[in-house]
This record gives structure tokens, C-alpha cells and sequence, in this order.
């Protein structure tokens, strides 16, 4: 999945969500800025999707 212009470090770079062994990560394809699926949960978490968050530890 791709989230286009969703870069937290350059503002405008295509962001893609991926999958690894630690679960899942945001990476930026234009400066390689990664957000780690820590990050991610927390902010899942802020959005009231707890269920995954909760079911994957
Ligand atoms: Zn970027």
C-alpha cells in the first residue's frame, strides 16, 4: 500500500507500507525515512483500532 505525499521527514515523499519479521513498517521511497511498526501501533492505537494492536503481542 502506498500513501502518497505522507513523509514525515521531507513532506512530500511517497510513503509504502510493508511487512517484516517485527510486523510492520512505513518507509518513505524518495529519502528512505522509516517509521518502525512501533510507531505504527501507537498511532493505530490512537485511533481506536485497538483490537489488532492488542491481538499481536
Ligand atoms: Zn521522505
Amino acid at each position: 500500500m502506498l500513501y502518497f505525499k505522507s513523509c514525515g521527514r521531507c513532506g512530500d515523499g511517497t510513503v509504502e507500507l510493508g511487512t517484516d519479521n517485527f510486523g510492520s513498517y512505513l518507509r518513505c521511497i524518495v529519502c528512505g525515512y522509516t517509521i518502525n511498526s512501533k510507531s505504527i501501533r501507537d498511532e493505530v492505537d490512537n485511533q481506536a483500532t485497538r483490537q489488532t494492536v492488542n491481538s499481536n503481542r
